[in-house]
């Protein structure tokens, strides 16, 4: 039986279409990414907001009550869920679990608790989509781009074994630094072999959970470091460039990356300046054909939240700007210009992602969907 998403039925007449609709849990729903979840899920088509939880601070009062004053989105707060009553994401997990088939999780704790927190969900059989950092490292753990590498969703048996679990398990979405020169950069790296990458990165104040109210101190500044986020930006592109090996996701072993990381006054969209070295050296024409015509193995899925043109590339010289692209395909696009040769590298060009959509929770929706059609959540 073939699977196809309702919003595409109408397109592709004649095929047999299977539906499921998904109750779904936020964790961490007051904060900026699960903020942005709430807004993502208010008319999403297969999935249904049925339990929000946040820290003990929050729990008991309704969602309303508990982001009043905290709302950080330029959409107003869903209705549908304003008077759900948040539980406790620590507390509260037998009775998240009896009302959600699989959760997504973005919550602001120590690592380690972070970890516990998401392994109890999962072996509570209630499956984690994860904006964390925590469980990236984490071997039999898929951190997926879904553009990318979709097919790291294949370790989930290895994981489940591990965990004692029949549905339960972990999968988490990558940092929001990489989120443009990673895409930008992977069909390069299988048409013309990746030697080396220089990174840096100017990042929005949104990546930091803030806006220019609660960060008065950036404005008419630049500060030039972000905790744990270069060694993040160096190391996550080789998992997400790995591939599956006796039941864990073993790292590429190349290119050689390296990256800084600063944060600038921009609200949303984390800009990169990448430059690049290959194997085999292309020319800027073979790129830009490259990039135009790039389809990942998401592509003939159809997501509801998957980009028409996952990889945009302006001609124009003073483009792209976080102000004016970081919106484009809903978000969920990576925007790249100024391509040209470089002096020291083979290439240098400049990209964009929106932090958190495509970076956080856009990407995570759309790895779920994902992850839903491919049953992982039945
Ligand atoms: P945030 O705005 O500070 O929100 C943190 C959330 O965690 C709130 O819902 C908070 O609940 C909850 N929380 C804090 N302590 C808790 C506890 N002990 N138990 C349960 N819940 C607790 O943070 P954020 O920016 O949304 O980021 C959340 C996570 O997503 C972080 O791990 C971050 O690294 C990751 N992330 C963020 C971005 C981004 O662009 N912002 C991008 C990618 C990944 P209360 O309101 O009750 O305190």
């Amino acid at each position: 039986m073939e699977f196809l998403p309702a919003t595409n039925r109408r397109k592709r007449k004649g095929l047999v279409v299977l539906m499921k609709n998904y109750n779904v849990g936020i964790i961490g729903a007051t904060g900026m990414v699960g903020q942005r979840f709430a807004t993502l899920l208010e008319n999403h088509p297969w999935f249904h907001v049925t339990a929000l939880a946040a820290s003990g601070r929050s729990a008991g009062q309704t969602y309303r009550e508990a982001v009043e004053g905290r709302w950080k989105m330029k959409t107003p707060l869903p209705e549908s869920m304003a008077d759900l009553v948040l539980y406790d994401a620590t507390n509260d997990i037998d009775k998240i679990a009896e009302k959600v088939d699989f959760v997504f999780c973005a919550v602001n704790m120590p690592k380690a608790e972070i970890r516990a927190l998401e392994e109890a969900y999962a072996k509570k059989e209630v499956p984690v989509v994860s904006n964390n950092s925590a469980h990236r490292g984490t071997p039999d753990v898929p951190m997926i781009v879904p553009e990318l590498n979709a097919d790291h969703a294949e370790v989930i048996p290895f994981q489940r074994k591990r965990l004692g679990t029949k549905k339960g398990f972990i999968a988490v979405k990558s940092n929001c630094s990489l989120q443009s020169y990673v895409p930008a950069l992977s069909p390069l790296k299988d048409a013309f072999g990746l030697k080396s990458v220089l990174a840096c990165t100017y990042q929005a104040i949104s990546g930091a959970g803030k806006t220019f109210e609660t960060f008065p101190e950036i404005v008419d500044n630049v500060i030039p470091y972000i905790g744990g986020e270069e060694e993040k930006s160096e190391q996550e592109p080789l998992k997400l460039w790995g591939h599956i090996e006796n039941g864990v996701i073993v790292n590429a072993d190349g290119p050689v990356i390296t990256s800084q990381c600063l944060r600038v006054p921009v609200s949303d969209g984390h800009t990169a300046a990448v430059f690049a070295s290959f194997e085999k050296k292309p020319t800027i024409e073979e790129i830009k054909k490259i990039w135009a015509e790039f389809k990942g193995p998401i592509h003939d899925l159809h997501l509801p939240s998957a980009p028409q043109q996952f990889i945009h590339y302006f001609e124009e010289p003073d483009r792209p700007q976080a102000k004016l692209d970081r919106d484009m395909d809903g978000g969920m696009g990576v925007e790249v210009g100024r391509l040209r040769e470089d002096k020291l590298f083979d290439i240098k060009f400049v990209c964009l992602s929106h932090n958190t959509l495509l970076g956080a929770a856009g990407g995570a929706v759309l790895t779920a969907e994902l992850l839903a059609v491919k049953g992982y959540f039945d």
